[in-house]
């Protein structure tokens, strides 16, 4: 008994009546969407909270207004987006009226990971929904609070004849995957990325991966230590460092690094307090093997700040790791979690070439008062986005594609890119039925005026 078999042959059904075409319905659906986030906005930040101890800030800044504000852009400018696109034209079809139509691939399966439940569900919906598609679901079972809220009261404010929440792990979403789809977007870790686009080959289903990996973040010795420390220790201990495009390590000179440490325990004590576990602000590993996985990373090189932990509540202490090597643990797998190592480089030279002996990046920071170091790692490096002097802020910008490239994934969404994302763009050419004298002259037998064409 295939479980999912009525729900998809529901949905496709509902596709193939066309209903899900009209801007009035997608705007139905993209105002529901925002009458879910307000109506049940407390019960997401509880369920947040218990999932990863999630302060109300986060979860207000990096959940809930961010999807609701690609609602708001998604609303504001769903028909300019669903316009035919008029495109040039060429002599031989001056006369026809040349267009790329975006219309929805049909079913789409959207697979999200734990660490922003409400945000990588959502924003992805947003783009789905407005391109007209027809949606499954599948958020992630290991944030099982947000799930919950997901699956029983989020499908209420969508028309359920075309949007269906579907539950489960690794067995029921490799049983998930075996149904055809017409598009799948996935966030996700590489490892799973793969066996999502194994697949989806089977179907020739296009994707969308958005993965993960390890965000290099070097330091050059002209800095002010204390702004660099603040800015890194913000955005590699937000969401207690479950974030995918937190920095994963510094790269540095051993005398910046020795200006960097103290600055980072500066910054550390001012933003979580001595007892950084008594903090409302710092949150808390997912589950029990994310806390064994990083407790090993805690073994790797030497700790200089923080390293404390406490099984029984799942903390882990913002911690630095200094004397690391390349070829330990922590800078062999992504950190995802409260762990920043950072590994000595002598040079901006030795600092690119290791960068660029790795898989490309998700997100890649330098930090700078040279305009000129910022630009040339930016000109001699690759990765799905780039940031000078500062954390994870591209990702705020609607008007950036959100994606990684190479091992961080492939394609990307946010604002008109998502609706990009989700939408086929047909090439439509629509000449004139008559005129047969003008059309005549590229017809056998050729002659020369046929190849001016
Ligand atoms: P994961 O790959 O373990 O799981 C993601 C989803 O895939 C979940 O819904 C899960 O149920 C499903 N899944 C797990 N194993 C599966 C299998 N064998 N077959 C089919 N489906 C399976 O990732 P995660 O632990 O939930 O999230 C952490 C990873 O996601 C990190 O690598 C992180 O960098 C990445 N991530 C990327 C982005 C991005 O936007 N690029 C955002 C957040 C997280």
């Amino acid at each position: 008994m295939d479980p999912f078999e009525d729900t998809l042959g529901r949905l496709r059904e509902a596709f193939r009546s066309g209903r899900t075409r009209p801007a009035e319905f997608r705007a139905a659906q993209l105002r529901g969407l925002a009458r879910f986030l307000q109506d049940n906005k407390k019960l997401l930040q509880e369920a947040l909270a218990q999932d990863l101890r999630k302060s109300a800030s986060e979860s207000e800044v990096s959940e809930i207004s961010t999807s609701q504000s690609e609602i708001d852009l998604a609303l504001r400018n769903l028909r300019a987006w669903m316009k035919d696109e008029k495109v040039s034209k060429k002599l031989a079809v001056q006369l026809s009226s040349a267009f790329i139509r975006k219309e929805p691939f049909g079913l789409v399966l959207i697979i999200a990971p734990w660490n922003y439940p409400v945000n990588l569900t959502l924003v992805p919906l947003v783009g789905a929904l407005a391109a007209g598609n027809c949606v499954v679901l599948k958020p992630s079972e290991i944030s099982k609070n947000t799930e919950k809220v997901l699956v029983e009261v989020l499908p209420r404010y969508l028309d359920q004849s075309c949007f269906a929440v579907v539950l489960g792990g690794p067995e029921e979403t490799g049983q998930l995957l075996e149904h055809k789809f017409d598009y799948i977007f996935f966030t996700g870790s590489p490892r799973v990325g793969k066996i999502v686009m194994a697949a989806a080959a089977k179907h020739l289903t296009p994707v969308t991966l958005e993965l993960g990996g390890k965000n290099p973040c070097y330091v050059d010795d002209n800095c002010d230590p204390q702004t660099v420390a603040n800015r890194v220790a913000m955005f590699r201990y937000f969401n207690a460092g479950q974030t995918c495009v937190a920095p994963d390590y510094v790269l540095c000179s051993p005398e910046m690094q020795a200006r960097l440490v103290p600055a980072l325990q500066s910054a550390i004590t001012r933003f979580y307090g001595e007892d950084p576990r008594s903090s409302p602000d710092l949150g808390r590993v997912i589950n029990e093997k994310h806390f064994q996985r990083l407790q090993g990373l805690l073994r790797c090189g030497r700790v200089a700040i923080g390293g404390q932990s406490e099984e029984s509540e799942r903390y882990i202490a913002p911690t630095v790791l200094v004397d690391v090597q390349e070829t330990e643990p922590v800078m062999q797998e992504e950190i995802f979690g409260p762990i920043l190592p950072i590994v000595n480089v002598r040079s901006l030279d030795e600092a690119i070439d290791f960068i660029n002996r790795r898989e490309k990046p998700l997100a890649l920071y330098a930090f700078s008062k040279s305009s000129q170091v910022v630009k040339q790692v930016l000109a001699r490096t690759s990765s799905g986005g780039y940031c000078g002097n500062d954390g994870f802020m591209h990702l705020i910008l609607h008007s950036l594609p959100f994606g990684g490239v190479g091992g961080s994934g492939m394609g990307n969404y946010h604002g008109k890119f998502s609706f990009d994302t989700f939408s086929h763009h047909r090439a439509c050419l629509l000449c004139p039925s008559g005129m047969e004298k003008i059309y005549s002259i590229r017809y056998p037998p050729y002659s020369p005026r046929n190849l001016r064409i």
